[in-house]
């Protein structure tokens, strides 16, 4: 496996936990996700797409089982573990990165605050699933509510942000939902399972949401057409319809108040997960960018003996390691105040600068490492081109990085304390 200094000692269960999957990622999620990168939108979810066959793959190693306590059906990985499993979903591919996250969202929090019955029926057979039968998704952003969703937690003027465009409405046992999620929902048009955020039909702002789990098989449901995108061919989006689409009451998950600090909270989690799949792919365009420059020869001697090309080298590397450790410590910070101490008001702040750090740095690392590679960087020949697409992706994907910056500052401006204990 490619080097990769670790500045702190890890066990050898984590080492060995770090090969196997390295293994993983660059044996099964990269050739597959290069495939779909050439694939046509409609064939990437066709029932032969590479797709479904990593997502088997996944399930047979228990990716989906990472987040979750042992007692809960999770494989009783320390917070350090899941975050090295994430940075090599993200070096393997952003796409099944996103897909793998994406997926557990719905069933991982139905295991954690829903109801007997829905443990039963939903969360059982996903644990248990190695065939992709069960697939879940994130619905949150909408066709009038992307950066919104980001900010709509801390914003002092959130009315005027308008309400939802799902509604979700009590009808005895049931609630009923009306409306539609933007064309970006990541798995939308294969999955089976979405997480929904939807608007309380009588309530003011999008703080008075409901979070539910709607099977995407339930009568009233439509899928749209799969986007083509500029990055992340391996994971297929597409936008969802509601038509008086009926759900169970035990399958909704948070109501207010519960569900502002439910989604604040979710949104950490995901925040250093994007966080740790951005280092994965930034390390993965240092390390292509450092290969080519040793094979590479121009001006009489290979690259990597200029020194425009060493300074570029080092500056990379710097980047990647600087964010592989500040978003570790958020990682097991955030998990740790989550699952452990099941604080619900851990600050915004940490996690946000995780995500948006190693997003910057993911970036800036894909683009100089393009630049190595020349005009061969361009061309499909080579994975660093796809890397730089799926890097400006990520600067949108889950809250473009001025959205979460600025609710970082809102919490930062309201919240930090210069008093030291
Ligand atoms: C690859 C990918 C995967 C995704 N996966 C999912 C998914 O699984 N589920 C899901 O629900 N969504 C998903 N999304 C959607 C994503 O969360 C949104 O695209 C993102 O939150 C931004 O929303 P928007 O695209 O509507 O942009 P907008 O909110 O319209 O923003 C447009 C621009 O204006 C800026 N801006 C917006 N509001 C403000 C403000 N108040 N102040 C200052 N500047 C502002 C933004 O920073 C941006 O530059 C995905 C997107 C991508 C690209």
């Amino acid at each position: 496996m490619a080097e990769y200094i670790d500045l702190e000692p890890l066990s050898n269960e984590d080492k060995l936990l770090r090969q196997s999957i390295h293994k993983f990622a660059k044996e099964v999620l990269r050739p597959n996700s290069t495939l779909l990168d050439k694939t046509s939108p409609k064939d990437r979810v066709s029932m032969n797409s590479p797709s479904f066959h990593v997502i088997r793959e996944m399930r047979r190693i228990g990716i989906h089982r990472i987040h979750l306590p042992s007692q809960l059906g999770g494989l009783g990985l320390t917070h350090l573990q899941r975050y090295i499993i994430a940075e090599e979903l993200g070096w393997g591919s952003l796409g099944f990165a996103t897909l793998a996250g994406v997926d557990a969202i719905p069933f991982t929090l139905a295991a954690l605050y829903g109801s007997e019955r829905i443990k039963e029926e939903l969360v059982k057979p996903w644990l248990e699933d190695t065939e992709g039968r069960y697939i879940g998704c994130w619905g949150v952003t909408e066709p009038e509510h992307g950066s919104d969703y980001i900010l709509a937690f801390r914003d002092k003027d959130v009315e005027s942000f308008g309400r939802g465009n799902v509604i979700i409405e009590q009808d005895g046992d049931e609630w009923v939902i009306n409306g539609q999620k933007s064309a970006w929902v990541s798995a939308a048009p294969i999955c089976t399972h979405m997480g929904l955020h939807a608007q309380i039909k009588d309530g003011k702002s999008l703080r008075d949401g409901a979070f539910v789990i709607v099977p995407l098989n339930a009568k009233g449901v439509r899928k749209g057409e799969v986007m083509d995108m500029l990055g992340l061919h391996d994971c297929p989006q597409g936008p969802v319809y509601f038509d008086n689409v009926r759900v169970p009451s035990d399958y909704v998950i948070a109501l207010p108040p519960f569900y502002e600090v439910f989604s604040d909270q979710l949104l950490n989690i995901t925040s250093v997960n994007m966080g740790a799949f951005a280092v994965g792919l930034a390390r993965a365009a240092f390390e292509e960018a450092l290969q080519y420059a040793k094979s590479r020869v121009q001006g009489g001697k290979p690259l990597v003996e200029h020194k425009n090309i060493k300074l570029k080298l080092y500056e990379m590397f710097e980047k990647v390691i600087t964010a592989r450790y500040y978003v570790r410590r958020a990682y097991e910070f955030v998990y740790r105040k989550f699952f452990d101490e099941q604080v619900i008001l851990t600050p915004p702040r940490y996690a946000r600068a995780a995500q948006v750090y190693a997003k910057k740095v993911a970036f800036e690392v894909a683009h100089e490492a393009l630049q190595i590679f020349g005009a061969y960087g361009l061309t499909k020949e080579f994975i660093i081109e796809k890397l730089f697409r799926d890097a400006r992706a990520l600067l949108i994907e889950d809250g473009t990085v001025e959205a979460l910056s600025l609710d970082a500052a809102d919490d930062l401006i309201n919240n930090y304390s210069i008093e030291y204990e």
